[in-house]
Formats: C-alpha cells, structure tokens, sequence
C-alpha cells in the first residue's frame, strides 16, 4: 500500500455497550467494515476483551485491520465488586446504580483515546450516550448503534407519541398501536417499564438515548431493509431519523471467521454439536434459547417447559442458563430422569452455544426464542420458522413483527412483560405444558400453516443473504457509509445525511 493510500484509510472506533447482545452484533459489523478495507478499533474493558480477542486475532490473521484498544474498568472508584464488568457477570440489582456509574467514568478515557487517534468516526451504542459530548469535543463524527430493528423502534414510539394504553381498565385488555402500516394489537401488560413511565432511572436512560440519537450523524441498525420495508420507510419519513441498515451482522460475519468462535466459549464443544445434530433427519430438531441473559423464567416453569418437550416427542437442542445462585439454593431446572430419558433425543447446552451455527445445520426446523433482535435476525437468516416466547425488553415488540407481520412464527403465550432483574417466584408457571408440547408439535409438523411459514422463512433467508452480498441493500449501504468519510471535506459532525 503507498502513503497515499495509507491516508486515506479510514479509522473508525466501535464502542459497545456491555452486555452480549449489544457486543455481539457491534463486533460482527466492525469486521464487516474491517472486511471492506477500513481500520477498526474496538474498545473494550479487560474482561470483555478476554472473551473476543481470540476470534479478533484470529482475523487480524486472516489479514483485516481489527484491534482491541482497552479500557481499564473502574470497578474500585465506582463501589464495585471486582470482575464485575459485564451486565451477565451483574448478581443483583442493587449494583446496578453502581455499574452504572463505571460506566460514565469510561467517559474520560473514551476522551483521551479520541483526542489521542482523531479516528474518522466512532460508532457507539445506544447506551453510551456519554459519547456523544466526547465526539463533539474533538469534532470526530458519531453514529449511534441501536440493538433494535425498524418495527420495535417504531411500535415503541408511536405508543409513547399516542399512548394509547392509557385509561385502558386492565393490564390484558388489548389495544391497537395507532399510526403503523399494520395492525399491531399489544397489551399493558407486554409493555417496557419505560414505556408505561413508572420507572424514573429507565425513563432517564430513554431520554439520553434519545437524544444521542437526535444529535448523532445517524443511526446503524442490524436489518435489512426488504425484512421491514414498510417500518424503515416510517422510520425514515414519519419518525424522521437518520438510519443505515447494514444487517444482518451475522451473515457478515460468517464469511470472516469460524461461526463457533462468536461471543463467549461454549459449553459443548462445536464439533461434538455438529456430529449431533449430523445424525438427525433434515428440520427434524427443535433449538430451544432465550438469549445471552440469565434466563428470568421460573423453576417451575422451566420444568413444565422440559414436560412439554417430552410430550411433544421432538428431538431438540435446549440452551439452559440458570442463575447459578438459584441453582445452589436449590431450584429445580430439569425434572428428575429427564436427561437421561432424553438421552440421543435432546441435547442439554448449560451457558452457551453456538447458536449460529446450530441455526444454520439443515437438521434444525424450528426455533424457541425469547425475541431478542439478534436472535429474531439470526433465525430469519437461516429461513427457521419460530416459537415466540417473550419475556422483557422490546421482545413483545418482536414477537408481534414475528408471528404477526412477518408471519413465521407461533406464539407460545407469554402475556407478561418482567425486567431481567425482577425476583422470580419460583413456583410461577404461566404458560402450561399443554401449550407448548402443541406448539412445538404444530411447528414442527407437517400441516399447512406451518408448511407455509417454512415457506416464508425460506423466502426471508434467501433475501437477508442477497442483502450483504454485493449489490445488497445492506452492503451497499455500507458502501455509501464509507464513501461518505472517504471525501476529505466530510470531517465534521455538523454534516447532514
Ligand atoms: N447467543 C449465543 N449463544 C447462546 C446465547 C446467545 O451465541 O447460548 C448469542 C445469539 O446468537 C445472539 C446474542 O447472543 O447473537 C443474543 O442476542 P439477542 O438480541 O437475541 O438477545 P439478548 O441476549 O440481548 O436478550
């Protein structure tokens, strides 16, 4: 490479929230622009950096320019207990505040690290919104990272600009969210804490994100935009925000590195899955997980979950991440036998799989899933039809894009919207074993509306693995993202997209 090509190199700075489900896809699309010939720099705090930097090194082998700069936590100035740096690593809430506060202290570092390399552009999530004034003092261009795709973003924002859940008289009575090119029927009970407005620090946090947004060069989201075509057009015209969808991250990824080293080190060695799920007939295996959190359903109802797989007879593979405080006090997870009933039938992943890679076998036909934005992507992309199972965040937002407007899926019943914080009563069980034993069975059958959501999904695949290739809408977006910071006079933050 001469000098002047060296020059013109773009340097970009990922900054990710700290949590799985927010560094996840961040880092997928730092390598897909790593992969279109940019330098990428990803800051992360140590431990977080333990966990990435092997598929990071990995490729920088494989010849992109992939770093991790990283940034001293500060659990000791912050009051917390140390190894506490990661929302998964969290005991209980009341150190929330307190990483909380850590968090803001990254602030300063951010600022000298800004100063230090002046990259083109930083990309930070939508939690770190102490970015924005750290960009702004240098002048360095700041797009913010939404975990989110175009439908939850915009169900949430016409609920807060009509509020129609509002003198509703119970928590089950249904309403329609005004003003979306569907009809999306929601209850008080599915909605966010903040939504419903009786959570002062929630509502707080919504605000800054917000603003971060209202006052960044725009917003990058993992999508596609034929998946939500009539939502980015309201995103875009109606909201009025500034959106580049560059997804789905995963496929980005999957050209780049091996899919079995993404996010922490699985339990059950890749291999040993693989050969598993080999030796099953084709969509005959139903893949059962609720997300990188710790799960917030019940003992209880992680028991009637195991009886209503056994009733169902279906070969499955089932990601079980318990709390392991409850699980020292005692809490049941699985029934008495069951795994050793289930022995060749279902396979038990404690903490962490590869879900990728699992998703993508062709022995997988089917997908439970609690509605996180990356998984909802990760099943469209390998065209797997879903059983919806919502239980916090925007995930009733998505279960309703899923089974309602997307049209490949069924809902196994959730009614109720829990912060993954909320203590569990442990002999909770709402959704019964009958229901999803006929779930499961119906989704993995052979009658005509499942057929057809196999159809659907097929059709949805096929489109989210043209998005990233070239020519896609996804890829070309990124193009356009680069472009834009290839031209010497876009430098300032003050440009209007
Ligand atoms: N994930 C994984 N293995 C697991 C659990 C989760 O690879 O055992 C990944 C999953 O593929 C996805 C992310 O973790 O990319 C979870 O993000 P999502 O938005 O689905 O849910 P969240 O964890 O944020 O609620």
């Amino acid at each position: 490479m001469n000098s002047l090509e060296a020059d013109e190199k773009l340097h970009i700075f990922f900054f990710p929230f700290l949590a799985y489900g927010h560094m996840i896809p961040i880092i997928d699309i730092a390598k897909m622009f790593a992969a279109r010939g940019a330098k990428t720099t990803l800051l992360l705090t140590p431990h977080n950096a333990s966990v990435f930097s092997k598929s990071i090194d990995l490729e920088r082998s494989f010849g992109l320019d992939i770093h991790i700069q990283i940034l001293r936590f500060p659990f000791a100035e912050a009051g917390l207990p140390a190894g506490i740096e990661n929302i998964d690593d969290i005991p209980s809430p009341e150190v929330l505040p307190n990483h909380f506060t850590a968090i803001q202290m990254l602030q300063e570092p951010l600022e000298q690290l800004l100063e230090e390399h002046r990259p083109n552009f930083i990309v930070a999530d939508m939690f770190l919104s102490f970015a924005s004034e750290a960009a702004g003092k240098y002048g360095i261009p700041r797009f913010v990272f939404n975990v989110a795709g175009f439908f939850p973003q915009c169900v949430e924002e016409n609920i807060l600009s009509y509020k129609p859940h509002e003198g509703l008289t119970s928590d089950g009575e249904t309403f329609v969210v005004p003003g979306l090119p569907d009809k999306i029927e929601m209850t008080r009970s599915q909605l966010i804490v903040h939504v419903k407005g009786n959570d002062a620090i929630s509502t707080e946090l919504w605000d800054k994100v917000r603003e971060a947004e209202k006052t960044s060069c725009g917003v990058l989201l993992n999508t596609f935009c034929k998946l939500e075509p009539a939502y980015a057009m309201h995103y875009k015209n109606v909201l009025g925000k500034k959106a580049w969808s560059i997804g789905p991250a995963s496929l980005g990824y999957r050209k780049y590195v091996d899919k079995a080293q993404r996010g922490k080190t699985t339990s059950t060695d890749a291999h040993f899955v693989l050969d598993w799920l080999d030796r099953k007939p084709p969509r005959s295996v139903l893949y059962i997980c609720f997300g990188s959190m710790y799960s917030i359903l019940s003992g209880g109802q992680w028991l009637e979950l195991a009886a209503g797989l056994e009733d169902s007879k279906t070969s499955f593979i089932w990601v079980i991440r318990a709390k392991k405080k409850e699980e020292g006090q005692g809490v049941r997870f699985l029934p008495e036998g069951f795994e050793d009933r289930m022995e060749g039938k279902g396979l038990i992943i404690r903490d962490w799989a590869p879900q990728v890679l699992i998703l993508d076998h062709p022995a997988v036909g089917g997908f439970m899933t609690h509605c996180g934005w990356n998984s909802l992507l990760e099943g469209v992309s390998a065209g797997v039809p879903m059983i919806t199972w919502p239980m916090s965040s925007e995930q009733f937002y998505n279960e309703s894009f899923i089974t309602h407007v997307l049209k490949i899926g069924i809902r196994v019943g959730a009614t109720k919207w829990r912060d993954s914080w909320s203590t569990v009563d442990q002999k909770d069980v709402s959704v019964k074993k009958e229901k999803i034993a006929n779930a499961v069975i119906q989704l993995m059958g052979d009658g005509e509306e499942a057929t057809e959501m196999r159809m659907r999904a097929k059709g949805l695949s096929d489109m989210a693995n043209e998005s990233v290739e070239e020519g896609g809408s996804s890829y070309e977006n990124l193009t356009s993202l680069i472009e834009m910071f290839k031209k010497p006079s876009v430098t300032s933050p003050s440009i209007s997209l």
